[in-house]
């Protein structure tokens, strides 16, 4: 976040206190909105998930004392006249990020090295809205995480190692060993081309002692091999909110690469697969699940303990119910993000025995005249057919 950002913005308008707030009022304000503002209670509110930023961005400044000194001495310069005569070198405190700090407000301890990341904003595949007007802002990462089912359903907290380039924290990305520099190539001046002429043509093409590159390090950092990039590996530790289906692709504000002198980090873009369950399904936010009966449980009704993502319910099948019918259970499936839950679809499925012992054999065989003599015919529907 530039200076300009820190001017426009008036971060106490923001949180509703006065710029005398005490840290604890400030807290207390963010605390407040960040609730009521929360994108799991403001579903699909764009407006919302903004101010939700926003008001993210102001507490991350004013609860830092030191950050806050910065914002209130810059604020100050520039109703004093001073924005403009180029006051504001760049990183004159230095080191400012945007953070958004949800352990705070969930009290969420910051488990793992990297402390707890949330998901944020709309980030359910809504995408288009990056912020790369940022300058230096740091790139965006990809990964991928596999779930289980019921882990996905009803939300899971889940560590992510994540490996990606960054500089060397030995040579500091010269790829010099620490204590030398790299020289300037005497072939090509550090231009990393030369130009060589043939007969009435001059063309130009990489430098071979530098291999293009313009300098020469001639003792190579033993950590880096003299590239001055390091892969590092970190873990941090994500709140995957309940309900993400498989290969949805969900956004980690600022949890991607570093920006480069302060500047904001980038995004991480996580896609969850979803591995599948043995005996629930998905439709939405619905659960499915085929539930084995017999033909007289069919017949007579009866009542059914079901599994559910955190139980069981039982689940009564009225007399006379056709196969394949679907029973509902309200409020007893996915959990849905703002509150409330999809519903539970209990298909019936007849199981019909391989094999009967002769006492139910003769029972079936009784209990078919009697039922012709009833009068039914399942092929009744197809008089004349
Ligand atoms: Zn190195
Ligand atoms: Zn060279």
């Amino acid at each position: 976040m530039s200076q300009r950002e820190w001017i426009e913005k008036d971060f106490y308008k923001e949180l509703g206190v006065s710029s005398g707030a005490s840290q604890d009022e400030i807290k207390k304000a963010y605390r407040k909105l960040a609730r009521d503002l929360h994108p799991d209670a403001n579903p699909g509110d764009t407006r919302a998930e903004e101010r939700f930023k926003t008001v993210s961005e102001a507490h991350a400044v004013l609860s830092d004392p030191a950050k806050r000194k910065e914002y209130d001495d810059t604020r100050k310069l520039f109703a004093g006249g001073g924005y403009g005569r180029g006051g504001f070198g760049p990183g004159a405190g230095g080191g400012f990020s945007q953070e958004f700090n949800i352990g705070d407000i969930f009290g969420g301890a910051g488990a793992g090295d990297g402390g707890l990341g949330d998901l944020l904003g709309g980030l359910f595949n809504r995408g288009g809205t990056r912020t790369s007007s940022r300058p230096r802002r740091g790139s965006d990462v990809e990964t991928e995480t596999t779930l289980g089912f019921r882990e996905a359903a009803q939300g899971v907290t889940v560590p992510l190692r994540m490996t990606s380039p960054s500089p060397c924290t030995t040579c500091h990305g010269s790829g010099a060993k620490p204590g030398t520099s790299p020289r300037v190539c005497p072939i090509c001046n550090g231009a990393g081309v030369v130009s060589r002429n043939q007969g009435a043509f001059g063309f130009s093409e990489p430098c071979d002692e530098c291999r293009g590159s313009g300098s020469i390090i001639d003792d190579p950092c033993v950590d880096c091999h003299g590239s001055g990039i390091q892969n590092r590996t970190r873990t941090i530790t994500v709140r995957i909110p309940p309900g993400v289906g498989d290969g949805q692709r969900i956004r980690l504000a600022g949890q991607g690469e570093a920006g480069l002198r302060g500047a904001p980090s980038g995004d991480l873009y996580v896609t969850v697969h979803v591995s599948q369950d043995k005996v629930f399904g998905r439709n939405g936010d619905d659960l499915t699940l085929v539930l084995p009966v017999s033909y007289s449980e069919l017949v007579l009704g009866t009542t059914v303990s079901v599994p559910t993502l955190d139980g069981r319910v039982g689940v009564k099948v009225p007399p006379g119910t056709a196969d394949g019918r679907i029973l509902r259970v309200r409020g007893r499936g996915v959990p849905k993000r703002g509150g409330g839950a999809g519903d539970l679809l209990v298909t019936v499925k007849v199981a019909v025995p391989q094999k009967l012992d002769g006492e139910a054999v003769e029972a079936l065989k009784r209990y078919q005249e009697a039922e012709r003599a009833s009068g039914f015919d399942p092929r009744a529907g197809w008089a004349g057919a």
